[in-house]
C-alpha cells in the first residue's frame, strides 16, 4: 500500500534557505532533493510517489517517506542511512568521509529480473521502480533530459544537415517527464516537431511549461502548421493527441514530409504504453485488470509504431530509438526488423561518453534563482573557450523555467567536472551563493551504467552487457566521500536491461567538501575513460594517456 493511516499523500516541498532542518548540509541535502523530487512542480504523479519515466518512485510508499524525512533530521554527520528500494532499513555509524545516504534499487537476481516477478514483489510491497534519478533523488524535471536531447538533435543537425535542424520536421511521442525535453530541444536547434501523446495532460503540463509551443486539433492541422513553419524556416513545436501506434503508420501511408523519427513514450514498461483499441482513460483500469493481455496488446501496438517508423527510415529519414526498448518490444512481438535502426548513443553520444563526457547538474538548495545565475555565470568563466556550452548556458538561462529547485546541467567531461564543483564550493564559502549546492547527475553516463539496449549498445569489443562497471562506479564514489551513492537495476530501458549507478555531493562550503568534490568529481567521469578504453576505443584511450588516468595493463 502506498498509503496507509497517517501516511496519507500531500503536497511536499523542500525547505529553502540557508537554515538547517537537520544536522548538517550532507543530510539537509539528501532531504532537501529527496523532498524536491516529490515536488508537485518536479513529479509527474506526486500523490502515488511516481517521479518520472512511468512508475520510477522516490520512495516506496507515504510512511516510508515520513521515516526517511524523520531519519535523516536526526542522522549525525557519522551515519549512514541505508535504503533498500526506497524503504529506509539501517542507519549504521560510519565516518564523516562516508556517505550519509546508500541506496539500492529495483535490484533483482538475474534471472528474476523481469516485470513479471518484479511486479509479484512490488505488489507484495518488497521493492519498488526506482528509474534511475527518481529514487536516488537527483530529478531536476524536465530539463536534466534537456540537455542530452539538445545535444542529441545537435548531434543530428550536424551529421545530416550542415549544423541546424532550420527547415526539418522531426516527428516523435511521448510528452513525459522525459520526453518532454523533446520539442524544446528540437526547436533550440531551429527545427519544427510534431510530438503525439495519448494524454492531453501531458500536452497541456507542456505547453504551460514552455517546453511546447502549441497543439494541433487533427493530424492534418498538425501537419500544415508543421509545412508551413518548415517553409518559413520557424522553429515550432506542436502536440497531437492520439496513440503513437496509429498515428505513425497514418502520416507513413500519408507520405508525410518527416525528416527525423524517434519515440520517448514509456515503451520499456508494457503496461506504461497505450495499446490500439484501448481509451487513454480507461488504460490504467485495463493494465490491472489483465496485465498479461494488456501487455500482448501494447507489445503489437509498439510493433505497428516501429513498423512505421522502419517505414520512415526507409524512405529516407533519420531515424534512432531513443532509449525506451520500444524496438526490443516490437521484436518480443514478432516484428523482424525492429533493430533495423540504431539506438542514439552507438549513433551520436558514444564519442562523448569516451573522454568522460556526460550529465553534470547541480541544483541551488536555497531555493533562489540568482544562484544558479551566480554559477551560470562561473560556468561560463571557467570553460571560456567552449562555444557550444556558452550556446547551450545562454539559452537554458533565457528559456528553461525552473521545476522545483532551481537547477543547471551541463554536459562536462573528465579534467572539468571538478573544478566546477570546487568553484561552486568556494562560492558557497564566500557567500556569493546564499546555501550549498547539490551537485550529480544521471545515471545516464561514461562509465556508470551497463545496459545493451543504450549506454552500452554495440561496444566494439562485444562488452555490452558486462555489469561489473556500475558496480565499481558505486563503491569508487563511496570510497571517493560522495554524500550519496545508489545503485539501481532496469532503468531506462526497463527490467532486466540495465545496472546502473548515481552519486551526488553536497558543495557546502567546508574543506572536507573540497576535498570530498575533487575525488569524486575526478573519478566518476575518470570510470568513463577506464571503461572505453578497456572496450578499447582509441578516443579513450589517448584521454587516459593525455590528462593522467592510470590504467594498470598500460602500463609495464
Ligand atoms: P513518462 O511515463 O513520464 O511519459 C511517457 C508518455 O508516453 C506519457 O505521457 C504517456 O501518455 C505517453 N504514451 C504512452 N503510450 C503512448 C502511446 N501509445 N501513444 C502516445 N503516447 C503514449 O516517461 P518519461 O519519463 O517521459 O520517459 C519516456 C521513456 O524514455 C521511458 O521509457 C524512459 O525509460 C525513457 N528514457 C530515455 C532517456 C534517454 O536519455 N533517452 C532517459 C530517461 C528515460
Amino acid at each position: 500500500e502506498i498509503s496507509t493511516p497517517g501516511h496519507e499523500p500531500r503536497p511536499v516541498r523542500a525547505p529553502r534557505g540557508p537554515e538547517l532542518t537537520t544536522l548538517g548540509w550532507q543530510q539537509e541535502g539528501a532531504l532537501r532533493m529527496l523532498m524536491n523530487n516529490l515536488d508537485p512542480d518536479v513529479a509527474e504523479h506526486p500523490d502515488s510517489l511516481v517521479v518520472y519515466g512511468g512508475t520510477g518512485r522516490a520512495a516506496r510508499s507515504w510512511a516510508a517517506f515520513d521515516a526517511m524525512v524523520a531519519t535523516l533530521k536526526t542522522l549525525k554527520n557519522d551515519e549512514t542511512m541505508l535504503v533498500q528500494s526506497g524503504k529506509p532499513v539501517g542507519v549504521f555509524r560510519t565516518n564523516e568521509w562516508a556517505p550519509r545516504v546508500l541506496i539500492a534499487n529495483s535490484n533483482l537476481v538475474g534471472d528474476w529480473a523481469n516485470w513479471e516477478e518484479f511486479r509479484r514483489l512490488e505488489d507484495l510491497g518488497l521493492t519498488m521502480y526506482g528509474q534511475m534519478t527518481a529514487g536516488s533523488w537527483i530529478y531536476i524535471g524536465t530539463q536534466g533530459i534537456l540537455q542530452g536531447t539538445y545535444e542529441t538533435f545537435g548531434a543530428i543537425a550536424k551529421k545530416r544537415y550542415n549544423g541546424s535542424l532550420a527547415g526539418t520536421i522531426t516527428l516523435t511521442a511521448g510528452l513525459g517527464g522525459m520526453g518532454g525535453a523533446q520539442p524544446l530541444a528540437v526547436t533550440m536547434n531551429d527545427g519544427v516537431a510534431i510530438c503525439v501523446d495519448c494524454d492531453i495532460t501531458r500536452i497541456d503540463r507542456r505547453i504551460a511549461h514552455k517546453y511546447l509551443d502549441i497543439k494541433a486539433d487533427s493530424i492534418e492541422h498538425a501537419l500544415e502548421l508543421a509545412t508551413a513553419a518548415r517553409d518559413a524556416k520557424k522553429p515550432l513545436s506542436i502536440g497531437l493527441e492520439g496513440n503513437a501506434a496509429e498515428i505513425f503508420p497514418a502520416l507513413l501511408e500519408m507520405k508525410a514530409p518527416i525528416d527525423i523519427v524517434t519515440d520517448q513514450t514509456s515503451a520499456h514498461d508494457p503496461l506504461a504504453y497505450l495499446p490500439i483499441g484501448i481509451d487513454f482513460p480507461d488504460m490504467k483500469i485495463m493494465s490491472e485488470k489483465d496485465p498479461q493481455k494488456f501487455t500482448e496488446d501494447s507489445r503489437n501496438a509498439m510493433a505497428a509504431h516501429v513498423k512505421a517508423m522502419v517505414g520512415f527510415m526507409d524512405a529516407g529519414a533519420e531515424v534512432f530509438d531513443y532509449g525506451n526498448s520500444i524496438r526490443d518490444e516490437a521484436r518480443k512481438a514478432g516484428y523482424d526488423r525492429a533493430f533495423d535502426f540504431p539506438g542514439f548513443v552507438p549513433a551520436y553520444i558514444r564519442p562523448l561518453f569516451e573522454e568522460g563526457l556526460g550529465p553534470f547538474r547541480w541544483a541551488a538548495l536555497s531555493g533562489d534563482p540568482k544562484d544558479i545565475e551566480a554559477t551560470d555565470k562561473a560556468i561560463l568563466e571557467l570553460f571560456p573557450e567552449n562555444e557550444h556550452l556558452r550556446r547551450w548556458i545562454t539559452m537554458a538561462g533565457e528559456k528553461v523555467a525552473f521545476e522545483g529547485l532551481p537547477a543547471r546541467i551541463c554536459w562536462l567531461g573528465y579534467g572539468e567536472r571538478h573544478l566546477a564543483g570546487l568553484k561552486f564550493n568556494e562560492m558557497v564559502a564566500s557567500g556569493e551563493l546564499s546555501a550549498p549546492i547539490a551537485i550529480g547527475r544521471d545515471h545516464l553516463d561514461s562509465g556508470s551504467v551497463a545496459s545493451p539496449y543504450r549506454e552500452t549498445e554495440s561496444m566494439i569489443d562485444g562488452s555490452d552487457a558486462i555489469a561489473d562497471w556500475p558496480l565499481l562506479n558505486a563503491l569508487v564514489n563511496t570510497a571517493s566521500g560522495a554524500s550519496w551513492v545508489s545503485l539501481h537495476q532496469g532503468g531506462g530501458v526497463g527490467m532486466g536491461r540495465s545496472i546502473h549507478a548515481g552519486q551526488v555531493c553536497i558543495a557546502d562550503g567546508t574543506e572536507l567538501a573540497a576535498k570530498k568534490l575533487e575525488a569524486v568529481l575526478t573519478n566518476d567521469p575518470g570510470m568513463g575513460v577506464i571503461r572505453h578504453a578497456d572496450a578499447g576505443y582509441d578516443h579513450a584511450i589517448d584521454t587516459a594517456a593525455t590528462r593522467g588516468v592510470r590504467i594498470p595493463m598500460t602500463e609495464n
